[in-house]
Order: C-alpha cells, then sequence, then structure tokens
C-alpha cells in the first residue's frame, strides 16, 4: 500500500534545517522566503517557520477555515522550534515567545499586522523575569503584546487615525499619574498595572477575556494576519501598486529576540547604498535598548548606523561633534564589533541578491539577529545610479541593469531641481529622505490633499508622520514633510516608492492639527506660523524647507551615470525612438533627450501664431479659390520660415510633418462678443461672420470635415505647404543642411484619397525643385481610420510610410469619444469591462489587432515601408513593447517621454 502524504503548509527556516529558498515567493511571501535563504546561507536568524500562501486562499475559499492538517504541522515546526530556542512555549519557567508576522508575496510596508512576544501570560511572565533577571524589560514586553493583541487580534485599534487607540490614552493616564513624559521612565511596577488595564479595556470593550492560553494567542494571532489581508489599508495598497488580491499573504512564527533588555541591546534597519539617491555605502538608523517597530514609528528619534552619516546628521542640525559623541553615537562607535558583523552580512547579502538589501536586524546583548532582507525599494534616481555602478562593479551585466529600472522611474531625471544660486532663506531644516523638488500648499490631513489635487491645486502633505491610512493623500499631494521619523519612516518610504520629494523628521515644527497651523522654530529667530493654504518649497535632496515658491533649475539629467546607463539601452533595443514636437525648442530638447527624429511635427499651431490667423480668417471668408489663395500666400513664407527652423534643429534626421488636420471652425470664434470683436478688426459685416461661423458647424467634427478631406476640398491649403515644406528645404540644402522631410497626410480611410493627394504633392514639389535644387523627400499617411487600417494593403501601394495615429484609431475603432469618456471610462476601469484605459494603453485586442492585421497586409505589398506609431501611447512602455512586438520601425512621442521610450523599447528587445 501506498501512503499518501499530506500537502505541507508549513517550511521551517533557522538553527540547522531550512525547507524554503528566496525563489519561493509565491509560496512563503517575500518575508518567508528570504529568512529562509538567509538561514540557507548561515546567517544569524531566529528560528521559526512560514505557513503558506495557499493556507491564506484556501482560508478565503472555505469561509475562513484551515487546511485540516494544519494544525497537526504547526505543532511539529513548532516542537522544533522549541527545540533549537531551549525553551517552550506556555512553560512558566523557561518561556519561548514568539512573533508571527505577515508577508505577502510583493511587500506592502505596514499595510499589514504583526505581533511580537506572543505566549506571554500571568504564569509565563514570571520565566521571563527569571530568565532577563530585569522585571522592567518583562513587564514592557508584556503590555505591548497585550496592547498589539488587543488592537490587531481583538479589534481594539481605531478604524480613523483622528480617533483615540484606548491603549494609548491609558498609557497617557499612567505616565501622567507618575510625573514622568517618556514611556522608557515608567517602571515595572506601572507597566505591571498597565498590562491589568489594557486586559480590564479588552473585556469593558470587547466582552472577552484577554487569552491566557498561549495556543489560543498564537492561532488567534495566525487568524489575524490572515484577516488583515482583507483589511481597507491592505486592499487600498493593493489597487494603487495593482497586487491581486488572490495572492494572499504568509504568516511566519519566530521565536522572539530582544533589542529591549539593556543599554547592550538595539533595533534597526540598514541599507546596503543609499536608496534616496543611490550612492554606495551602509546606510541606516537604530535604536538602544528598543524593540522592532519603535524604529519606524517615530516615537524616539533613531541614531545613524555608520559614523560618517552621524556626523552629517550633526552638522545639518547645527550640533557640536563632542555633544553628538556623547548624545548621538553610530552604531560603528557604540558597537564596532556588532556593526562589522552587521557590514559583512550586509555585502554578503548585497553580493548573494546581487541587488540593493533593506535589512533588518536586532541585537540581543551584543548578539546580532537578522529579521529580514528584501530588495531595497529606491527613487527612480537612485534606480539609475545603483543599477549603474552594480553593472561597472561587475556584479550585473548591463543587460540586467537596462531590466533593474523602471522606464517610468526616468522621469525623476527629467524634473528640475530648483535652481542653484537664486535668493532664498532656509525656514526649517530635516532628512532629505526622498530627492526633488516640490511646490505647494500646506495641507495637515491626507483628505485635504485629495479635495485640492481635485480642484487641480498643488499641495505639500504636513503631517506629524504619516501612516499606511495616509496613502491616498500621498498620492494626491507633491510631496511630504514630516516631524517626526527618519529614513525609514512610513513617509519616507511611501515617498521612494512613489518618487515624490520628501523631507522627513524636521524637529522645528510644531503641528497644530486641530488649528491647522504649526509653529516653526528658528535658531536665534522668531518662531513662524504657517497656516494650512500658504505656499512652501521641499528640497527632497538637502532637506531644506522654504517659504513661497522657490524657482525651479536644470533636471539631474546631464549626470554621467545617466548618459552611460542609457546608452546600454541604446544599444540593446531595436526600435527606434522619435519625438512629437511641432516647434524648433521642442525639437531641440527631444533630441538632447535622444530623439532619432520627429514622428509628428503638426502645422495647426503655424495658422494660429501672430497674425497670420487673421489670414487663415481671410482665407475662411474667401468667396473664390483666388481669394483663398491670396489669402494663403500670406502665410507661405511664414510658414516655410517656421518648417526652416525644425529642420534645421533636425538636421541628419527625419522629420515627419502633418499637413493641416483639424475642421476649420476651429478658426473661427464661437461667441457673439468675440465675433463681433473680428468683425471690426476684419471690417466685415458681422452678420457675414456669423453665417460662416454657422456654415461651419458640425454635429461631429471629429468625424467630420477634417485632415484630408479638407485637402480634397481645398487642395490649394495643402498645396501652399508643400511648398513651404519643399522651399524650407532647398533653402537648407543649399547651405548643405542635410534635411529629410516626411510628408504625412492625415485621416486617410481610402486610397483614392491618398493617390489624389499625393499626386498633388509631387506636382508641386517638382515644381519647386525646378527651380531649385532637388530635395529628398517622401509621402506617407496616418492609420488612424479603421477603414484605412483594414485596407491597408491597398493603402500601402501608394505610401512611403505608415504612421498609426492611435488616438484617434482608439477613439473610432472603439466607438470612445475621448472628450466625453470621462463620465464613464473611470466605471468601466473600475468594474475591469477594459483592463486598462484604452488611451492609455494599447488596447491590444482590438486597435492592436487593427494594428497587426494592417501591417502583415502593408508588408505583404511593400517589404520597405516604415512604420512608426505617433500617439499617446508611443511613450507608454506597455504599448512600446507591443510595437516592438508588431515590428515597427519606431515609436514617437512626447520629448520628456523619449527616454522611458527608449529604455522600454530596450527591455523589450532584451525580452522581458
Ligand atoms: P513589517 O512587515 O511591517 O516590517 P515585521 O514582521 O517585519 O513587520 O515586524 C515588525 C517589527 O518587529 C520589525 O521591526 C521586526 O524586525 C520586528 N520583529 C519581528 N519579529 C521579530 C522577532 N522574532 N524578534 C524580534 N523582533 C522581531
Ligand atoms: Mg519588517
Ligand atoms: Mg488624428
Amino acid at each position: 500500500m501506498r501512503s499518501r502524504r499530506a500537502r505541507r503548509h508549513i517550511y521551517a527556516f533557522g538553527g540547522g534545517r531550512t525547507d524554503g529558498r528566496a525563489d519561493m515567493k509565491e509560496l512563503l511571501g517575500g518575508k518567508g522566503a528570504n529568512l529562509a535563504e538567509m538561514s540557507r546561507l548561515g546567517l544569524p536568524v531566529p528560528p521559526g517557520f512560514t505557513i503558506s500562501t495557499e493556507v491564506c486562499t484556501h482560508y478565503y475559499a472555505h469561509g475562513r477555515t484551515y487546511p485540516p492538517t494544519l494544525r497537526a504541522q504547526a505543532k511539529e515546526a513548532l516542537a522544533r522550534v522549541e527545540q533549537i530556542a531551549g525553551r517552550r512555549f506556555g512553560d512558566p519557567a523557561n518561556p519561548l515567545l514568539v512573533s508571527v508576522r505577515s508577508g505577502a508575496r510583493a511587500s506592502m510596508p505596514g499595510m499589514m499586522d504583526t505581533i511580537l512576544n506572543l505566549g506571554l501570560n500571568d504564569g509565563t511572565i514570571q520565566g521571563l523575569i527569571q530568565q532577563s533577571g530585569n522585571p522592567r524589560f518583562a513587564y514592557d514586553s508584556y503590555r505591548r503584546f497585550v496592547q498589539m493583541y488587543g488592537d490587531v487580534v481583538l479589534g481594539l485599534k481605531p478604524e480613523h487615525q483622528d480617533e483615540e487607540d484606548p491603549f494609548e490614552l491609558a498609557l497617557e493616564e499612567k505616565k501622567r499619574s507618575r510625573g514622568v513624559t517618556q514611556d522608557t521612565e515608567l517602571d515595572a511596577d506601572a507597566l505591571r498595572e498597565l498590562v491589568d488595564e489594557f486586559k480590564a479595556l479588552v473585556k469593558m470593550r470587547r466582552g472577552v477575556v484577554f487569552p491566557e492560553d498561549p495556543h489560543e494567542q498564537l492561532w488567534g494571532a495566525i487568524g489575524a494576519v490572515f484577516g488583515s489581508w482583507m483589511n481597507q489599508r491592505a486592499i487600498t495598497y493593493r489597487e494603487i501598486y495593482r497586487i491581486p488580491a488572490s495572492w494572499g499573504t504568509a504568516v511566519n512564527v519566530q521565536a522572539m529576540v530582544f533589542g529591549n533588555l539593556g543599554d547592550d541591546c538595539a533595533t534597526g534597519v540598514a541599507f546596503t547604498r543609499d536608496v534616496a539617491n543611490g550612492e554606495p555605502g551602509l546606510i541606516g538608523e537604530y535604536l538602544p535598548n528598543a524593540q522592532g517597530e519603535d524604529v519606524v514609528a517615530g516615537i524616539r528619534t533613531p541614531l545613524q548606523i555608520t559614523r560618517a552619516a552621524a556626523r552629517a546628521w550633526a552638522e545639518r542640525n547645527e550640533m557640536p561633534e563632542e555633544e553628538r559623541r556623547e548624545v548621538r553615537p553610530s552604531l560603528e562607535e557604540r558597537m564596532p564589533t556588532v556593526y562589522r558583523e552587521l557590514l559583512r552580512h550586509a555585502e554578503r547579502l548585497e553580493r548573494h541578491y546581487r541587488d540593493v538589501q533593506d535589512i533588518e536586524f536586532t541585537i540581543e546583548r551584543g548578539r546580532l539577529w537578522m529579521l529580514q532582507t528584501r530588495v531595497a525599494k529606491r527613487t527612480g534616481i537612485a534606480a539609475v545610479r545603483i543599477a549603474h555602478d552594480l553593472a561597472k562593479e561587475k556584479r550585473i551585466s548591463k543587460r540586467s541593469a537596462v531590466l533593474r529600472v523602471e522606464p517610468e522611474q526616468l522621469d525623476q531625471w527629467l524634473h528640475p531641481a530648483f535652481a542653484p544660486g537664486t535668493e532664498r532663506t532656509v525656514l526649517a531644516r530635516g532628512l532629505g529622505a526622498s530627492p526633488g523638488a516640490a511646490v505647494g500648499a500646506v495641507v495637515f490631513s491626507a483628505e485635504a490633499a485629495i479635495q485640492a489635487a481635485a480642484a487641480g491645486r498643488r499641495t505639500l502633505l504636513v503631517r506629524i508622520e504619516t501612516s499606511p491610512e495616509d496613502i491616498g493623500g500621498m498620492k494626491a499631494a507633491q510631496g511630504f514633510l514630516t516631524a517626526r521619523g527618519g529614513m525609514t519612516s512610513h513617509a519616507a518610504i511611501v515617498a521612494r516608492q512613489m518618487g515624490k520629494p520628501c523631507v522627513a523628521g524636521c524637529g522645528a515644527l510644531l503641528i497644530d492639527y486641530a488649528h491647522q497651523q504649526m509653529t516653526v522654530t528658528r535658531p536665534g529667530g522668531e518662531p513662524a506660523t504657517i497656516a494650512a493654504g500658504a505656499l512652501l518649497s521641499i528640497d527632497g535632496a538637502t532637506g531644506q524647507v522654504f517659504r513661497g515658491e522657490v524657482p525651479l533649475g536644470a533636471p539631474p539629467v546631464s549626470r554621467p551615470e545617466f548618459g552611460r546607463f542609457m546608452s546600454w539601452a541604446d544599444e540593446a533595443r531595436r526600435l527606434r525612438v522619435r519625438a512629437n514636437a511641432d516647434r524648433p525648442e521642442e525639437a531641440r530638447l527631444a533630441r538632447a533627450l535622444g530623439a532619432e527624429g520627429i514622428g509628428l511635427c503638426r502645422t495647426e499651431h503655424m495658422f494660429f501664431e501672430g497674425d497670420r490667423i487673421d489670414a487663415m480668417r481671410e482665407m475662411l471668408l474667401a468667396d473664390d479659390l483666388e481669394g483663398r489663395e491670396r489669402a494663403l500666400a500670406k502665410i507661405l513664407p511664414m510658414q516655410r520660415q517656421d518648417f526652416v527652423g525644425i529642420l534645421r534643429e533636425m538636421r541628419g534626421l527625419p522629420v515627419t510633418i502633418r499637413l493641416l488636420d483639424p475642421p476649420l471652425h476651429e478658426f473661427l470664434p464661437q461667441g457673439e462678443p468675440e465675433l463681433a470683436d473680428l468683425a471690426k478688426k476684419l471690417l466685415v459685416p458681422v452678420a457675414r461672420l456669423r453665417e460662416k461661423r454657422d456654415a461651419l458647424h458640425e454635429a461631429n467634427p471629429m468625424l467630420g470635415h477634417r485632415g484630408c478631406r479638407l485637402g480634397i476640398t481645398y487642395p490649394e491649403i495643402y498645396r501652399m505647404q508643400v511648398e513651404a515644406i519643399i522651399q524650407a528645404a532647398c533653402e537648407l540644402a543649399r547651405e548643405r543642411v542635410k534635411v529629410l522631410p516626411e510628408i504625412m497626410i492625415p485621416l486617410v480611410g481610402a486610397v483614392s484619397e491618398l493617390r489624389i493627394l499625393r499626386e498633388d504633392v509631387e506636382q508641386v514639389a517638382r515644381a519647386v525643385m525646378e527651380k531649385r535644387v532637388k530635395v529628398p523627400f517622401t509621402v506617407g499617411t496616418m492609420i488612424e481610420v479603421p477603414r484605412a487600417a483594414i485596407t491597408a494593403g491597398e493603402i500601402a501601394e501608394v505610401a512611403d510610410f505608415f504612421s498609426f495615429g492611435t488616438n484617434d484609431l482608439t477613439q473610432m475603432a472603439l466607438g470612445l469619444s475621448r472628450d466625453d469618456a470621462g463620465r464613464f471610462l473611470p466605471e468601466y476601469l473600475r468594474r475591469g469591462i477594459y483592463p486598462q484605459d484604452p488611451f492609455v494603453v494599447i488596447d491590444r485586442a482590438g486597435v492592436g489587432e487593427l494594428m497587426r492585421q494592417a501591417i502583415v497586409a502593408a508588408r505583404r505589398k511593400r517589404r520597405d515601408l516604415k512604420l512608426g506609431i505617433c500617439g499617446e501611447h508611443g511613450g507608454e512602455p506597455e504599448s512600446v513593447r507591443f510595437c516592438h512586438q508588431l515590428g515597427l520601425d519606431y515609436v514617437s512621442c512626447s520629448p520628456y517621454r523619449v527616454p522611458i521610450a527608449r529604455l522600454a523599447a530596450a527591455q523589450a528587445a532584451l525580452g522581458t
């Protein structure tokens, strides 16, 4: 008979046996998989076990119950931990205490709950006192446990951040009655009383007795961690970061180690490199005699791990070095041996994972324990610097460096920093926790930031300390300023993740939420009062806070590591990247950002500027061809100059120029008063203008008289434009400037349209070149009407190139007006009717399929047909990947998205 083994739900780590590995994140969650990996590497990890994410899935699929074999497996795993630790769970003489930690596949910092010191009760507390010889420590651990358990498992934690936590109130009351201000000043007696008071609170609020049985505590905590997967905070976080709810969380149960046993103990967080700017070298923060969350909770200001960082801190805060060594010693100075061991483990982990690590550790009586490691979140600035440096150090290949950076993260390199040298005074200084410059009106709550953003206003979210509930407001604000907390505070972590500037731990701020204002103390100056709504500027690199709006200067994009990193991306990609640019200055910017041509130069602005609009209106009002040609002749030299400008700027590179596209009514004012003004200016009766306006009115202008339909009905307009283009090209050719104009006809739906207009173009061009020199040019079309995509084979016979105009193509293919879709599209997205906004990411199934068929049909007719895209999608990474797969020759996007498209194209070519 074959025995069937029950499915494994539990994986052990620490103390010799390790069942998991780093690549088992799906099953063990990130935390569990990495605890296993560290223990495999022989790093000191307190023993424990991980309950897999499958159990979470089971839990929700089966009415919040566990698989039947779970309890037996947990019992066995716990026995192993007891054996390694040499302590027994629930043993009053020698108790084992554990932490119960959540850990999902994707890291969700602070979103779900962890419970420490579990296993304490009125019996085991005696054992803990015995073991530690430190009653104060024991009761402090006990009261923390009852509080965490009460909050998380028994549901006493307030729903809203403005409500008070009843335990915190009791704690405050205790300090008041003992005449002390710090938690650390409460003695063992006070803490013991607090434990009883906390338990009484539980009884009163929940009508239940606080569980004394450690096993009941354990299963309560495990259930709470699984339960926290569906709490509102976690749900919101998953929505923002697009983490599927189906992933579930794992639960880690781990033997406790104590950082709060005395002055030879500590707890801390470290990064193997600076995650704000990417600079090499370990950095981090620690707190002596403290437990777990204390470092990030912002209750005490943490100390620096390295001496260099501690010195920099002192300098920022104008503290003399003597005093600094006394009151703010670094870990390097305070515990040099432990520091060196930490450094060794950190380097080992970075080498092993080949990426920057974010590490949690605790020091118990001079002994270092590693509690967590994960790939560190970083700013876009740091992401590039780190990828670049790791490749230079030969830790990773250039290929993986290119794959390491999210294309959107490059955006931060293009944002301006504050202009150097401008006169300004610093209002206050905090910690530069996430670089970049932000200007906005002060708001003191997340809700206010959300409201202001809805009204289109820029804000700075100012809080004593942010918390996970603030996440929506943080998304809405330009940047964050907090009074408490360090590099690893919630505000700092979220800021780096969102790529927003943040100044943290700005101790000079005294924030008064009730009166919606703050007082800023300044050394040697009067305190300043800043009310909600006041404008402030923050520099997230230096930690400076300024009053008012500081002007912005050059972005960091010119730094050499950026150029080198982008050159690696360029070596990898096949797709070319062009820019959409209408003016010489935009073209220059695009070129500087790496554009290899212009994929869309719109010409409509050339009819609007200065007094050209008058000539255009004159043309509209003319009764016959002769009158229209007379008016257009006035515009011709100006357009020629425009084309000279942009072609010169793009010398040596192709420039696709689109002939006039919008409907003509856009050139006449619609309102009565404006019409009257214009009548006066043009010396025509207002009735005539009104008549013209009404004649041009269309019920559905986007499907109306526009694009090539104008070229068909008023050929003189396009002829004038072509004349201007070819004249400009000839003028530059004579100066030996290499020009490559590509003339693009918009909105073609039938091959005959293109045939007629192409003949026109060639005739005009021949006439111009006869009198001057010959210049190369091509004629192509946009593919933006579904009929054009479907008949692309025919159209290809008349075109030198296609450019997919995916904005119009999306509108027409989905029958979705971009200007009006706001009324229902958000609900469509929320309900998953469309997986993504089709105006942002190409709708592969519909629009994408039209493109694919068009390309197949067109290439069958003309193998050398040049293919590109010029809709907004051309700068969106997922769509760029799709364009690569389709085999397009280039994408074209707005100048600021050019680096993003270059990187996305490289990643597509590298096949991820
Ligand atoms: P999060 O996912 O929010 O970081 P963690 O599970 O990492 O939550 O735990 C919260 C804090 O408690 C961390 O500072 C962690 O290092 C600490 N901690 C967790 N387990 C233990 C343990 N067994 N011994 C000591 N400290 C622990
Ligand atoms: Mg953690
Ligand atoms: Mg269009």
